[in-house]
């Protein structure tokens, strides 16, 4: 039947023929068996799926079936038997079923390679109805063919999808990293006296996670949907972008000089900081960018997406909303920090960690007198000598060292503290990593009963981050070890988000005013103002205060005068060795104004 539900009369003589010629080498076939075949041939042949037409050795039609004519859109009378395939492929051309850059001398070349070829190959045509058909050319013994025609524009159409899913983020529907790293490289390989210069920025969004953590995975999705948006807005024609992943996006592009790249740096940044109408609500966000260059052809991505990885680093180091240009000191920085880590795991089983400790002096009544000390942790390095806390701290916590190295450093804190006078506090640092694991609590019982040192002369001090996630497991830890009479530090106040409500959320026994404000005390009425405000409400909640970062005798006097309760700082010790603290603790008392 052809489309239009009509027989297609003309070509039965033609199906008749191929009939007999497929039954030619079979004997004793009487006519009605052979009249019975050809029919069921011809049914056969108008119910296939695929589109076939067969041509003879001169490459005339013989037959095709309805679903050729139905691909391809034509009646079914405009085809006739014995015409030549020239014909035929005239007739579909004139009928507008190939675009226009399909010839008739296309076609006939195209189908004698792959009769050459022996027609193993399928070959795809696009149609002007949209249908894309795969072709197969099969080679006849007596030198004709027969071609079968198949649909595969839905099986096409999944696959681009498939394609596309795979090369894009699927929430922003940006390019993802591999794509990404695809499509770069026609920028990577196509410079020009205009723009010579090939910049990738590197973009991480600024309390993206504070977003997520307070109104939830939906809002930091649409977030990432709005701020996809507002970069591809200030995109130049020919840059590309990606997602890399989490809230880190890259843009890659030409441009005239490194100057113009570091330009559009800024402009990047100037798009996500306006703030965002999300359905919760208005949110503000920020960004930072870090940027790397090369001038001239570009073989390879990867060194630029590491360089502009580490810049990246680097601005947010120097604060948030800020763009930074790669500098090879930086690889040299990463270097170091990398061979660091791997020193770090050998150094826990090397012994090579040591306490110092600086005392912490009350202000009030006993003037000067020690009434705690803060264990500060060091390395001694076999090459570097002395390392800082500062440089390790954030590695440990990286590669989640912090637990056994903090697991270390209160058994060893707990264990001088032993032996010290019975009024001596010792104040641990513990990372939020260490009060994740549910045994923590557990742990510090273990050691207290093993050092034998009472609770309440263990204080430990946290920062508010630890507070910031929430999670249960940290409370149930925090809870257990203050019924036990183990006192909490809230360190470095004030460098946080919204330090009071902490304060709500649990008890802390003292607040550790962040030595910044102690260094601006004396030129800024703002800090000054904030000590007098945390002293004052501390001694209204009933918390001790404590400001750090005390080194000259006038802020000592200030701080004295704000009604501090204590003071840490150089001007009355530095952090000093366990030997030494030992002797002066038996002095008991500091010089100090
Ligand atoms: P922090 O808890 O704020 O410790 C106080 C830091 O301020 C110490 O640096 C101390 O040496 C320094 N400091 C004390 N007085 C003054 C002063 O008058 N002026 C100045 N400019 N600085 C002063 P340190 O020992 O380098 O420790 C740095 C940070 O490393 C600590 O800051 C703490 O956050 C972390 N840390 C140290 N030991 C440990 C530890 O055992 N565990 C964990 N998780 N963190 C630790
Ligand atoms: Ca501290
Ligand atoms: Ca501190």
């Amino acid at each position: 039947m052809g489309p239009q539900g009509e027989p297609t009369p003309r070509l039965r003589c033609a199906t008749e023929a191929a009939a007999l010629d497929a039954v030619r080498d079979t004997s004793d076939v009487d006519v009605t068996s052979l009249q019975t075949q050809v029919a069921r041939l011809e049914v056969a042949l108008d119910n296939m799926s695929q589109g076939l037409c067969m041509f003879d050795h001169a490459a005339r039609l013989v037959i095709c079936n309805a679903r050729y004519h139905e691909l391809f859109e034509i009646p079914p009378l405009r085809l006739r038997s014995g015409m030549s395939q020239e014909d035929v492929c005239a007739v579909l051309i004139a009928h507008g079923c190939y675009p226009p850059s399909v010839t008739v001398d296309a076609i006939l070349e195209t189908t004698r390679a792959s009769l050459q070829a022996g027609g193993a190959m399928p070959i795809l045509r696009e149609l002007v109805n949209g249908r894309v058909l795969s072709i197969l050319f099969r080679p006849l013994k007596d030198g004709g063919w027969v071609s079968t025609f198949e649909d595969v524009t839905e099986q096409r159409r999944s696959a681009a999808k498939i394609a596309h899913l795979a090369g894009h983020d699927a929430l922003t529907d940006l390019a993802n990293a591999r794509a990404l790293r695809e499509e770069g490289r026609a920028l990577m390989a196509q410079t020009s006296a205009l723009a010579p210069v090939l910049a990738m920025h590197y973009l991480d969004l600024d309390r993206f996670k504070f977003v997520n953590d307070t109104h939830g995975h939906e809002a930091g999705d649409e977030l990432l949907r709005l701020v996809a948006g507002r970069l591809q807005a200030v995109l130049r024609r020919g840059d590309r972008i990606g997602r890399l992943g989490g809230d880190e996006f890259a843009i890659l592009q030409r441009v005239p000089t490194v100057h113009a790249a570091l330009e559009f740096a800024t402009l990047l940044v100037d798009a996500v900081s306006a703030p965002f109408g999300l359905s919760v609500g208005p949110v503000a966000i920020g960004a930072s960018v870090g940027t790397a260059t090369r001038v001239g052809l570009v073989e390879d991505l990867e060194p630029l997406l590491h360089e502009a990885d580490l810049a990246l680093r680097q601005a947010k180091l120097s604060g948030r909303g800020t763009t930074t240009l790669f500098d090879p000191e930086m690889s040299d920085l990463a270097r170091q920090r990398r061979s660091l880590e791997a020193e770090l795991h050998v150094a826990l089983a090397a012994e090579q960690f040591e306490l110092h400790y600086q005392p912490l002096v009350s202000l009030d009544r006993d003037r000067n007198r020690i009434v705690g000390v803060e264990a500060l942790v060091r390395w001694r390095h076999p090459v570097r000598g002395l390392v800082s806390p500062a440089t390790f701290i954030s590695i440990a916590e990286e590669t989640g060292l912090i637990v056994p190295l903090g697991a270390w450093v209160l058994g060893q804190a707990c264990r001088d503290a032993a032996g010290w006078p019975a009024h001596v506090v010792v104040a641990v640092n513990v990372s939020s990593m260490q009060m994740r694991h549910k045994a923590f609590a557990a742990d510090v019982f273990a050691i207290l009963e093993e050092t034998g040192l009472a609770p309440a002369r263990l204080e430990i001090e946290i920062t508010e981050s630890a507070l910031l996630d929430e999670s249960d497991t940290i409370m149930d830890n925090l809870n257990r070890l203050r019924s036990a009479g183990i006192r909490f530090a809230m360190d470095d106040f004030g460098t946080g988000y919204s330090s009071l409500s902490y304060l709500r959320r649990f008890p802390f026994d003292k607040i550790k005013i962040d030595r910044s404000f102690m260094q601006d005390a004396e030129t800024s009425a703002d800090a000054l103002a904030i000590i007098r405000a945390v002293a004052g409400l501390g001694a209204s909640l009933g918390i001790t205060t404590l400001v750090e970062g005390v080194e000259t005798a006038q802020q000592l006097a200030m701080a004295r005068a704000e009604g501090v309760g204590q003071a840490q700082g150089y001007l009355l010790s530095r952090p000093q060795p366990g030997a030494v603290i030992a002797d002066l603790l038996k002095q008991d008392r500091l010089p100090g104004d």
